[in-house]
């Protein structure tokens, strides 16, 4: 990866930032990401989701994307939504592409320095292994065989950046309905589709970066210090127990469950809220 590195002039305005949501979360999670990074971020964020709403709407305007996408956990409901992404990301024009769950934290400027020690005309592929080892797959061919195949990928839910380079390169399975018809060949979530088109199509390679977090990790382990200098973070729930990062405030875990709303107020201490609260 040394190779990739350069000084940098990008700006935020050169990333795409595509959050998958469903209309069950549109108030649960995704108030708390308008309230929080989103608003950091808010001209080139945008959200993916199934249903009208006309209470997002209002807040984003066109930047709540309707997808006609079924509101189903199933690998074509998701596989719709991640090919939803990746046509309007192409369509931007823009030079790179990240995506992210509802569930996720990201930094801004900690994005933004990562991207800017890569090139967008390098093939770049970056996020957390999902697996600490490829993943081997069944890949059906033409003929109704069946092949071996074994690629690395980036878990969704701890998000990940594609350059466009390496994403002009992977129209062909992943654009329009390719998406879905790549992805019903190996029969895995869209996470994986992407990791499969980048590794075993495109011949591109999965770049590990240890910024990105998912819930399926345990994040009480990053040192508090350190949550300032992550791209993503997430919350939820890690084996049966409710897995969030560790910080002691300015809010208490009741107002705040999640604790992105503290975490926001440590990143940007101006936010009007932030200075409301008592003891900050
Ligand atoms: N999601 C979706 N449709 C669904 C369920 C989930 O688009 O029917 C999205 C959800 O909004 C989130 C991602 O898929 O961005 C992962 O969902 P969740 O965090 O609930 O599950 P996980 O896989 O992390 O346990
Ligand atoms: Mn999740």
């Amino acid at each position: 990866p040394e190779a990739y590195r350069t000084e940098g002039s990008l700006t935020l305005e050169d990333i795409f930032i595509a959050v998958k949501t469903t209309k069950r979360f549109h108030q649960s999670r995704m108030e708390l990401l308008l309230d929080t990074w989103i608003s950091q971020a808010s001209q080139q964020t945008y959200i993916f989701t199934d249903e009208e709403d006309g209470a997002l709407k209002r807040r984003i305007g066109g930047h709540v994307i309707f997808t006609n996408c079924s509101a189903e956990h199933s690998h074509q409901a998701l596989s719709c939504k991640m090919a939803a992404e990746f046509d309007a990301y192409l369509a931007s024009g823009l030079s790179w592409f990240c995506h992210l769950d509802d569930d996720n934290y990201l930094n801004p400027r900690a994005l933004l320095k990562l991207l800017s020690s890569y090139m967008e005309t390098w093939d770049v592929y970056l996020g957390k292994p999902s697996l600490n080892r490829p993943i081997w797959a069944s890949e059906t061919l033409p003929n109704n065989q069946t092949k071996s195949v074994h690629f690395w990928f980036a878990t969704g839910g701890a998000g990940f950046c594609i350059s466009r380079k390496l994403a002009r390169k992977m129209m062909p399975w992943a654009s329009g309905r390719n998406f879905l018809s790549t992805s019903e060949l190996i029969r895995l979530p869209d996470d994986c589709t992407v990791g499969y088109i980048i590794e075993c199509k495109v011949g591109g390679q999965l770049i590990p970066n240890t910024l990105f977090h998912s819930h399926l990790e345990n994040l009480q382990l990053i040192p508090t210090s350190q949550l300032m200098q992550q791209v993503t973070l997430s919350y939820g729930v890690f084996e049966n127990k409710l897995n969030v990062i560790e910080l002691s405030g300015p809010f208490s875990t009741q107002e705040d469950p999640s604790r992105f709303r503290s975490l926001h107020c440590h990143l940007y201490p101006d936010t009007s809220w932030c200075l409301q609260t008592a003891g900050w």
